[in-house]
Formats: structure tokens, C-alpha cells, sequence
């Protein structure tokens, strides 16, 4: 399989608010890309549509080479199911369930499915959670961990089904500065176990570190996409340079 990820000529509006513009790109297997860019240009709307959070107008979505849009038609609803749970997706404001454990957090999802037996499921909740750095947490509630905690609960929680591809949509921004390093250590050793994924983030010097490609949006499309390198060391666009300029 080539791509992990296809998205052509992706169109999203909101009435007659063009929110996506064509936007074309592709995610291969282990690659991790963070995309960047000023608030409103469409990276939350971008990263929404792949996991069909929302609809887009037109355009086509594969993931793992099958298509959940295909040219502005949509799958059926079990095959949007089954495209779509390959997916985990992790958002700004952790979004866990308050009045269900850590645990029950983690294992909601799996035990509706029932694709696992309780065991297994038991097994993998309590190695995610040892793997953030939360085995002594699984039967509290969110509402007694830090935002750093939380946001590392979501991050296991996304990974329970399994996920091909996970999805970030700037995992960093509610916390305090000082809780941020323990998140993006938790993303860093993903990374490194070549988890493919897409990272929206305002974290630059963590896109540098991390990403294998960056695309910078602007105005409901990639402006500019390339390494590191070339994005944050020789931008070739005049809007990219005055976004890096500002952050
Ligand atoms: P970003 O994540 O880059 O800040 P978004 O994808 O959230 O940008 O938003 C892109 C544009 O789409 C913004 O102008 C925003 O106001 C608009 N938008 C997002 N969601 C909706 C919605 N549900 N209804 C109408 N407009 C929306
Ligand atoms: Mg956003």
C-alpha cells in the first residue's frame, strides 16, 4: 500500500463560506506531518472530515486505499464505519467522558464493539495506561487529573481500537505551559514507533523536531508544504514567513 492516506481536490464550505479549497495531499505509511497555520484557515475542519466528523462538498478521501468519499459521494454507513475506526483522533480539549473512569474511558469503545473479548480489553486499557504514565490512575475520575493527564488518558484512548492513523488537532493547547512536555513525550515516542500521523499544533519547535513533512495552511489550503527544513528554514512564501515571524 502506497498511501495511508489520499485526499484530492478535498472542498468543504460552511453556506457560502469556502473552508477547504481543493486541498490535495498524502500521508504515507509511519510518516508523521504537522500542519500549521494561522486560526481559521481550516485545519480543524481538514483533520474533522477525514474521520467524518463533518461532511465536505466535494473532493475525495481514501484511507488505507479505500475511499469514505469518493469525488463528493460518500460510502455507505458501514463501510464510513469501517473507514473511520481505523482512525484515532485526539482533540484540544481532551473531550473524555466525566462521569465514567479512567478505565471506562478507555474501554467504552471497545466493549460496544465487542470485537475483543472483556480480557483483552482489561489487558490493553492497562498497558496504554502504563505506557502514558498512568497505571496508578485507571479507577479515578478525569475530573481529579491535571490537563497534561487528561490529555494523556485521549491520547491511550485513542489508540485502544487498534488505530492505523492517528490524528492530533493541537493536543497542546488547553494546558499550561508546564504541562505540555509530557504530552508531546507521549506523541515524540509514537513517533518513533512509526505510528503514522497528522498533528495540528502551534508547538513549533516540536513540528521541527518531529515531523517528517509540514504543511502550512493559510486561507482554506496548503500554502506551502515541504520538511522541516525547507518550511521553517526557507520559506518560500512571503504569508508562511510572516506566520513563522509572528509565532
Ligand atoms: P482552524 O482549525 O484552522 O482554526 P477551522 O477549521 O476551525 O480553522 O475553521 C475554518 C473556518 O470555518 C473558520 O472561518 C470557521 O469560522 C469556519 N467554521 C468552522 N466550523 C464551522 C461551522 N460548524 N459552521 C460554520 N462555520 C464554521
Ligand atoms: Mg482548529
Amino acid at each position: 500500500m502506497s498511501s495511508m492516506i489520499e485526499v484530492s481536490q478535498l472542498q468543504k464550505s460552511f453556506g457560502s463560506l469556502d473552508v477547504l479549497k481543493q486541498i490535495t495531499f498524502d500521508v504515507k505509511p509511519g510518516e508523521v506531518v504537522a500542519v500549521i497555520g494561522p486560526s481559521g484557515s481550516g485545519k480543524s475542519t481538514m483533520l474533522r472530515s477525514l474521520v467524518h466528523l463533518e461532511e465536505v462538498t466535494g473532493g475525495s478521501i481514501l484511507i488505507c486505499g479505500k475511499a469514505l468519499v469518493d469525488n463528493g459521494k460518500y460510502a455507505g454507513n458501514a463501510d464510513i464505519r469501517e473507514i473511520t475506526s481505523t482512525m484515532g483522533m485526539v482533540f484540544q480539549h481532551f473531550n473524555l467522558f466525566p462521569h465514567l473512569t479512567v478505565r471506562g474511558n478507555l474501554e467504552l469503545a471497545p466493549r460496544t464493539l465487542k470485537r475483543e473479548s472483556v480480557q483483552d480489553i482489561t489487558a490493553k486499557s492497562e498497558a496504554l495506561l502504563s505506557k502514558v504514565g498512568l497505571a496508578d490512575k485507571a479507577d479515578v475520575y478525569p475530573a481529579m487529573l491535571s490537563g497534561g493527564q487528561k490529555q494523556r488518558v485521549a491520547i491511550a484512548r485513542a489508540m485502544m481500537l487498534n488505530p492505523d492513523i492517528l490524528l492530533f488537532d493541537e493536543p497542546t493547547s488547553a494546558l499550561d505551559p508546564e504541562l505540555t512536555g509530557e504530552v508531546l513525550r507521549v506523541i515524540r515516542q509514537l513517533a518513533d514507533e512509526n505510528m503514522t500521523m497528522i498533528i495540528v499544533t502551534h508547538e513549533m519547535n516540536f513540528a521541527r523536531d518531529v515531523a517528517d513533512r509540514v504543511f502550512f495552511m493559510d486561507n482554506g489550503e496548503i500554502a506551502e508544504s515541504g520538511t522541516p527544513e525547507q518550511i521553517f528554514g526557507n520559506p518560500q512564501l512571503e504569508r508562511t514567513r510572516t506566520f513563522l515571524n509572528r509565532e
